[in-house]
């Protein structure tokens, strides 16, 4: 028997996230954001099963590549653009899009000699004070990469800083148009916040990553209310059962003396597979479909629940950590984070179990 712990990820629940986006944003067309190795679902994973998207999102050329090896034939989009000019040949040979953000950047494409010119994604800074140039200086750059016969397709993007909060979108959306105003070119602003809460920004083109993987943006809102099918469920089960009397404590330390007569179960789940660390006592864990609590520290291979509401949970009861019942969000809530780190973390010895 191996080791009780799986993800299964729910390939009909990523089509059925990216159809909601496109129900939300039927004018635009979707770059789905595969990075991060899909959100952690496995990134090619999630490349087929986003076979409906209009291009893919990745950091790396070597993602980028290894999506080509593998058939994938829409457009590839590179979000921190290229890291080097000796880059260039494998971005024209791989038929990848670039994110422009810095001047070095500009003049490594417009001093390239390429056989196929280069699609360029060109970023702005509105706002977020992240990546992109500022607004003043667009128009220059617009002229620089239009005169280059490197460069191709021009689109213009920036990225929004407080979509799921209250300060909204409005004062980037404004700054982003009357920086791309004089120019003729498609435009793109929308992640997952964005694209669900404000149509304004949907533009020609959105780009949502979390929403995809089923996992709501706000913390005000879930994903249920959403619409949205957590696609990654993260499950293993009980594998021991204690008797621990008032007053003693379970796990390493001492932090967690219990305050009842409790019956303890040993989970097959520890940080070193990606369950945080940090997370406290009471964290929301469901054992045989119940909700129950997490006990004390969490080991490198194990956590403990909490089964003395639970008498017919017992050893080889299925626990579901996050995922199906249980949305990852009330997990990262707990445990002081968000969904995306959760699911960003989970560790290369898990093994992934594809679900239809
Ligand atoms: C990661 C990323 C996204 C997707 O953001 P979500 O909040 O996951 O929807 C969109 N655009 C850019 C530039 C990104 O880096």
């Amino acid at each position: 028997m191996p080791r009780p712990l799986k993800a299964s990820i729910h390939l009909s629940a990523i089509r059925h996230n990216l159809a909601l986006a496109r129900r939300y944003a039927p004018a635009s067309r979707v770059l789905a954001v595969i990075k991060a190795n899909g959100y952690g679902h496995g990134m090619l994973r999630a490349a087929l099963a986003l076979r409906d998207a209009d291009a893919l999102a990745v950091l790396s050329l070597d993602e980028a590549a290894t999506l080509r090896a593998a058939g994938v034939s829409k457009s590839i989009v590179l979000l921190e653009g290229l890291f080097n000019a000796a880059d260039i040949p494998a971005v024209v040979e791989n038929r990848v899009a670039c994110v422009v953000h810095r001047p070095d950047q500009v003049e490594w494409l417009c001093h390239a000699v390429v056989d196929q010119p280069v699609a360029v994604w060109l970023k702005i800074n509105s706002g977020m004070n992240r990546l992109g140039f500022p607004p003043a200086v667009v128009a220059a750059i617009v002229a620089r990469l239009r005169q280059s016969a490197a460069v191709g397709h021009l689109l213009l993007m920036t990225h929004l800083a407080t979509a799921d909060e209250s300060r909204g979108v409005a004062w980037q959306l404004d700054v982003f148009r009357q920086a791309t105003a004089a120019f003729v070119a498609p435009t793109s602003l929308a992640n997952s916040a964005a694209l669900l809460r404000y149509p304004q920004t949907h533009a020609d083109w959105v780009r949502p990553g979390i929403m995809l993987y089923g996992v709501s943006p706000f913390a005000e809102e879930s994903a249920v209310q959403i619409g949205l099918r957590p696609a990654m469920t993260l499950h293993s089960e009980v594998i021991a059962v204690q008797r621990v009397s008032t007053g003693e404590s379970v796990g390493y330390g001492e932090g967690c003396r219990v305050t009842r007569p409790t019956r303890v179960g040993i989970v097959a789940c520890g940080y070193a597979d990606g369950y945080p660390r940090h997370a406290p006592s009471g964290t929301p864990i469901l054992v045989n479909g119940a909700r129950t609590g997490l006990l004390g520290r969490v080991s490198m291979d194990m956590l403990a629940v909490d089964l003395t509401d639970l008498p017919a949970a017992a050893v080889g009861s299925p626990v579901v950590l996050w995922g199906e019942g249980l949305p990852v969000e009330d997990v990262a809530r707990a445990a002081g984070t968000i969904g995306y780190e959760l699911l960003c973390a989970l560790a290369p010895r898990v093994p992934i179990a594809d679900v239809e």
